[in-house]
């Protein structure tokens, strides 16, 4: 028998009992006479004593040789602590040792496996299964693995199937690209894998399974931005027979039975924003709206004066930050040099005071009267102590911009609370958007997402403003899942296939197996998806989504530990038919 207890579970109701642990070494402290070891396992960490008196000689001195990480196993007595340490649960006793077995010894690890580490980022990852060993990361897997139970549990509830998916697929069209695989069998051909389970899922529908769902792995071959990864899960649902409303109050649902059941916060209905309205309140689809600072536009309290910049701009837009109106000369213009870092993009910051003693004062004040300055304040919000930030250009691009600032000046005022959540669905998403690149109309969110009926006549005279059955839910600021009412008709669908510029042709060879089973009596549905990671992270106050993955990609989207992507043998090649040109 390798354990009686766990090294977390001991209490002084154990006390004179005699038990066997085993674990990993996390601290000795070597007196001589007396030796105290802190052994750790999943549960927590017992202190160990052996001493001259009580402890037999020989394991006195294995104890004695033991380096951090030996896995050992040890037989004792639980007795009460003399210095008892109130910040561990088994703090008021220890384990007199009477016998111990050295199971694997361990060299020194490259970092402390202690809640505050003194390994870096890279360190961590490369030796990942050290760093699991850490309270953090090993509390954040656990904590994962509850928020899946409880998702479980409460589809279940309402009726749906967990159904699983294949990975090796043909390309789903989720905006990235896919990662492919080659197969042997069938020379010069490839898999993709799945960028989302979206076409089986309809197939799902057809098929008749009604309420789906599926916690799975998805895979997007994109460039990496800061805390994404290339393969991720998602918690992938579909209905059919609903409208999006249904929809909507599933997952609403789901989201207040999360709360509750992990953080026990019970929230009330969600709110409900469009698209549109989001962008001009926000400048953002994902707004966080745990605090104010909505946009005020100006363009018509700030055009036609002398301004020139104002007069030629598009869109004229500021927000009131609070309290932040006696900001000197110099942190204003750190806050103007923020805005005008290559990352925003702003070419200036107009900026005005809004002073105690109801007066403004301006960087423009060669421009706009007292009078003036008043209607801005109103504009924005501003109250007396406040600093209204003005930027000013074509209206998407000012927008994000200033959405950024405001972000910004929500997290060095402290207003994102990690302990505060404020969901909010965003509704009536574009569905088409424009990709300058390529010069062409993309789907915003995927060809299979149904227009609004009443927008459909307008898809041929101006595509850009049809919008969709479609739907994103937004936590503090993140989008944490999306989805829509899907195009249930053949003809429809590959009206929409011709808007997105395929050819009938390509159409039919990618997706005529969608196309043919609409024929077949497929009823009307929708659904959605939710990142599970950053949804867990989220719930678990982080906005970093990596420590609760257990083996997580780097930015450059490889695996150091297992040193992958790698490169692969000749023979290997040859089997897949694959000839490398570099
Ligand atoms: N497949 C979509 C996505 O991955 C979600 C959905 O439309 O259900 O974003």
């Amino acid at each position: 028998m390798y354990r009686s207890h766990t090294c977390g579970e001991l209490r002084k109701a154990h006390i004179n009992s005699e038990v066997t642990l085993s674990g990993w070494v996390q601290k000795v402290r070597d007196k001589g006479f007396m030796v105290w070891v802190d052994l750790r396992d999943r549960y927590g960490i017992a202190q160990l004593i052996f001493d001259e008196e009580r402890t037999p000689k020989e394991v006195l001195e294995t104890a004695q040789r033991l380096g951090r990480e030996f896995v050992i196993k040890v037989d004792g007595t639980v007795i009460e602590r003399e210095s008892k340490n109130s910040n561990i649960p088994t703090g008021e006793i220890e384990v007199l040792v009477k016998n111990i077995t050295v199971l694997n010894k361990s060299i020194t690890p490259p970092f402390t496996i202690e809640n505050e580490t003194d390994g870096g980022e890279d360190l961590r990852m490369k030796y990942r299964y050290l760093d699991i060993r850490r309270n953090p990361v090993k509390n954040s897997l656990i904590f994962r693995h509850k928020v899946g139970i409880e998702v479980r549990n409460y589809l279940s509830n309402e009726g749906f199937v967990e159904i699983e998916t294949p990975y090796l697929i043909k390309s789903t069209p989720e905006g990235a690209r896919d990662f492919v695989v080659p197969s042997r069998m069938n020379e010069g051909e490839f898999y993709a894998l799945p960028q989302s389970p979206q076409t089986f899922k309809q197939l799902l529908m057809v098929g008749g399974m009604d309420k789906y769902f599926q916690i799975v792995k998805c895979f997007r071959d994109e460039d990496l931005r800061a805390d994404r990864q290339p393969e991720f899960t998602q918690i992938d649902c579909e209905m059919a027979f609903v409208e999006q409303e249904d929809i909507l109050n599933v997952f609403e649902g789901l989201t207040r039975h999360l709360l509750k059941e992990i953080k026990e916060i019970e929230i009330g209905g969600f709110p409900r924003m469009t698209y549109d309205e989001a962008m001009k309140k926000y400048g953002n689809d994902k707004p966080d709206i745990r605090f104010g600072m909505e946009f005020g536009e100006l363009n018509a309290v700030a055009q036609h004066k002398d301004f020139k910049v104002f007069n030629d701009a598009e869109l004229v837009v500021g927000i009131a930050i609070p309290g932040a109106a006696n900001y000197t000369r110099k942190e204003i213009d750190k806050l103007i040099d923020w805005v005008k870092r290559p990352q925003i993009g702003a070419l200036g910051m107009v900026y005005v005071k809004c002073n105690e003693d109801g007066s403004y004062k301006s960087s423009v004040d060669k421009f706009y009267d007292q009078d003036d300055l008043k209607k801005w304040a109103e504009a924005t919000g501003a109250k007396t102590g406040d600093l209204i930030c003005v930027l000013s250009g074509p209206t998407h691009k000012t927008r994000t911009q200033l959405s950024a600032l405001r972000m910004e000046m929500a997290e060095r005022l402290g207003l994102r609370n990690p302990n505060e959540f404020a969901p909010l669905w965003v509704v009536d998403f574009p569905l088409l958007e424009w990709d300058e690149e390529t010069s062409r109309y993309h789907a915003m969110h995927h060809p299979f997402t149904s227009p609004k009926p009443e927008d459909i006549k307008l898809l041929d005279t101006d595509p850009g403003s049809v919008r969709a059955n479609a739907y994103d839910l937004v936590l503090n600021g993140n989008e944490i899942g999306g989805g829509s009412i899907r195009i249930f008709d053949k003809d429809l669908q590959a009206l929409m296939f011709k808007h997105l510029g395929f050819t009938e042709d390509e159409a039919k060879a990618q997706f005529g197996f969608l196309m043919d089973a609409f024929q077949y009596g497929a009823p009307p549905h929708g659904g959605l998806a939710f990142g599970f990671d950053r949804l867990v992270a989220i719930l678990g106050g982080q906005e970093t989504i990596r420590d609760f993955i257990a083996f997580p990609k780097n930015n450059a989207g490889r695996d150091v530990m297992i040193d992958a992507p790698s490169k692969i043998d000749n023979e290997q090649l040859d089997e897949l038919h694959i000839k490398l040109n570099i």
